[in-house]
């Protein structure tokens, strides 16, 4: 019987890389920081240039540092914010193992739920911050500007809710649900007619959680319906070509 185990070989840009991600994530750099320029990292890790490079890669892959060229260049540390889970969330729909009913799905369990716990915290600033964006809802009528605007409500309602995991959540869904029907290019007053959140927002500042829930529910409904609707519309035209 063997009594050593095979040694596992670390790569060494592995270690730096995991190094440089534990002093981000830790704080040790701050978004918007720079982090030690190439030369200074060699000198630090005592590695090569090769072994420097390949873990700065690794990192910006990881979404956490932008690479930028020229005098002031280097690798900067990025905001962390929710579009981390919603670029992974990207890869598996490109990959055929997420779909739109999956996410219209999940986004009917969440967001009546999230509205509710809206009008539980509802504070009169942030009323005023609903009522706001409603009354911008068509300030444009170009698309895509119109979905932003009228996305502007959901956003809030998810900051609202009190809790970071929930509003990352339903901002990333929003995201992709951009991502996924911005080909279908529909009409912005067809997918999401203006004045639909009048109600919610009236439920939300009032406190009045039942309803605030029950309204994004039906509001969700009508806007799952539209959808199909206009991504038929251009599965058929796609298939007239
Ligand atoms: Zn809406």
């Amino acid at each position: 019987m063997h009594i050593f185990k095979p040694i596992k070989q670390i790569k060494a840009s592995s270690e730096v890389g995991q190094q440089l991600k534990n002093a981000i994530l830790g704080g040790e750099y701050r978004a918007g920081d720079k982090l030690p320029s190439e030369r200074e990292l060699i000198e630090l890790f005592q590695v090569s240039r090769t072994v420097v490079r390949e873990a700065i890669k690794s990192i910006e892959a990881g979404g956490l540092v932008e690479i930028r060229q020229g005098a002031m260049g280097g690798a900067f540390v990025k905001h962390l914010t929710f579009e981390r889970l919603s670029d992974a969330c990207n890869d598996l729909f490109m990959m055929g193992k997420l779909s739109l009913p999956e996410l219209c799905q999940a986004r009917m369990l969440i967001e009546p739920q999230v509205a509710r716990m809206a009008a539980r915290n509802c504070t009169p600033e942030q009323a005023l911050a609903l009522m706001e964006a409603n009354s911008h809802e068509n300030d444009s009528y170009a698309y895509p500007d119109t979905v932003a605007l009228r996305s502007e409500v959901h956003y809030l309602l998810a900051e609202m809710a009190g809790n970071r995991f929930l509003e990352a959540i339903v901002k990333s869904l929003l995201i992709l649900l951009r991502n996924q029907t911005i080909k279908f290019e529909p009409p912005t007053d067809e997918i999401h007619p203006l004045g639909l959140h009048g109600v919610i927002i009236d439920a939300v500042i009032a406190n009045d959680e039942d309803k605030a829930e029950a309204e994004m529910f039906a509001h969700l409904e009508d806007f799952n319906i539209r959808l199909r609707k206009i991504e038929c519309k251009y599965l058929d035209k796609q298939r007239s070509l």
